[in-house]
């Protein structure tokens, strides 16, 4: 069994319940398997601290997956996976449709399992967690009775791993079933389509604040959807009544299953628009018309702490102008999915943002990611999703 023996006190982190281990942290390598495989690690001293995955290739050498001296095997992925469902199942007994594992938080680090009834999505970020897809896909296709199992691993993280970038359908072998299904979230039907779909093939971490959304709207409320990919707030926003719906993201894909899912639910469709949201922004001053509701939900604009300040300017000029859309007393819900941006700076961002529009928000719920996407306190990096609920005066 490949051993790696930490340098002096790089143990800590690990003790505290992070589960990374980064590449020069390492003091020697001992019986080396292979340049991927499963791995024991210790301390200077010699203490055994737990299993988990290493990649020599890796900056992030090594993922814990246990801190106990246990087999990896189907046993162990079942039992993980097993807890990772019953706080999905406590927390939210009618949902059938939820992210089943996610990742770290679930200390499984680098995996993230969608679950759509008994159709499952799974993405892996490690050359490691790779190793494992085999006993992943037994365990999904036998104790979870899953009948398509899709791997959307495309994500460029990978190729820092030195992970081959592939999706497909993994079960079953004969691929009748391309991975196109109706899913029910809360109320609402989705046609999804885990191949075609960006990341894992559809965003659940919004489902919480999409349903919140519905207790904001009153009869006939105009509402402003940017970045709305598959329409999630817009169907919701529809759900409840609104009068008003307009639909916008630069992707022709998102915006024909924004059409496919109104008309799946027998909604009027929303006005949608195939544009880039800083130009269509910015069209909308011409015309005088304001509205009740918008929600800006946009990509992740840094993927790492140099670029901050060029994300802070893209958010502050998209909030200030959606502030100035808003008609007095309007709501703005707007939200940060960049892991590099923390809430101090979001916060300021919103400031100055109001203060450049001469308007005062007014902030009424703070939010983050559904119930299925827990975080690790002691691992920050779990964390991303920043949504901020306004009325702004
Ligand atoms: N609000 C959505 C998730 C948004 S994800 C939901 O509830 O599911 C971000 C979306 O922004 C993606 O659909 C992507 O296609 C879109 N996008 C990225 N850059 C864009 C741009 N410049 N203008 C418009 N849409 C953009």
């Amino acid at each position: 069994m490949t051993r790696i023996i930490l340098r002096k006190n790089e143990e800590r982190r690990l003790l505290a319940g992070h589960l990374w281990v980064f590449s020069n942290e390492i003091e020697k390598i001992a019986d080396a398997e292979a340049d991927v495989c499963i791995a024991s690690v210790f301390d200077w001293r010699g203490n055994f601290l737990g299993k988990g995955l290493y990649n020599r290739h890796s900056l992030i050498a090594y993922r814990q997956l246990t801190s106990k001296d246990e087999d990896i095997d189907g046993r162990f992925i079942f039992k993980r996976l097993s807890t990772a469902n019953s706080l999905r199942r406590k927390l939210r007994p009618d949902r059938s449709v939820y992210r089943l594992c996610n990742g770290e938080a679930d200390l499984l680090p680098g995996l993230i399992i969608d679950k759509y009834d008994d159709k499952y999505s799974l993405q892996s970020f490690s050359a490691g967690m790779d190793l494992l897809a085999g006993e992943i896909c037994d365990v999904l296709t036998g104790q979870f009775k899953a009948t398509l199992v899709v791997e959307k691993n495309m994500n460029s993280m990978r190729t820092l791993e030195g992970a081959e970038l592939r999706e497909g359908i993994l079960h079953p072998s004969s691929e009748s079933d391309r991975g196109r299904f109706t899913a029910e979230i809360d109320g609402i039907k989705f046609s999804i389509d885990l191949l075609k779909g960006q990341k894992t093939g559809f965003y659940l971490d919004q489902s919480d604040n999409r349903k919140y959304l519905r207790s904001l709207i009153r009869e006939g409320d105009s509402v402003l959807d940017l970045f709305c990919n598959d329409g999630g707030f817009s169907l919701n926003a529809a759900a409840e009544g609104a009068g008003k719906i307009v639909s916008v993201d630069s992707s022709e894909a998102c915006i024909s299953k924004v059409k496919e899912n109104f008309a799946l639910n027998g909604f009027v469709l929303p006005e949608t628009h195939c544009a880039d949201c800083f130009d269509y922004i910015d069209s909308l001053f011409q015309a005088p018309e304001r509205f009740d509701v918008i929600v800006l939900d946009p990509p992740s604009f840094t993927k790492s702490r140099k670029s901050i300040p060029p994300a802070i300017k893209a958010y502050t000029e998209l909030n200030y102008k959606c502030m100035r859309l808003l008609k007095p007393g309007g709501l703005l819900l707007t939200f940060s999915c960049s892991h590099h941006i923390s809430e101090l700076a979001f916060e300021e961002m919103i400031s100055r943002a109001g203060a450049k529009a001469g308007r005062t928000p007014q902030l009424f719920r703070k939010s983050t990611c559904s119930f299925d996407h827990p975080v690790l306190p002691q691992m920050p990096e779990t964390s991303y999703l920043k949504g901020y609920f306004m009325k702004v005066i």
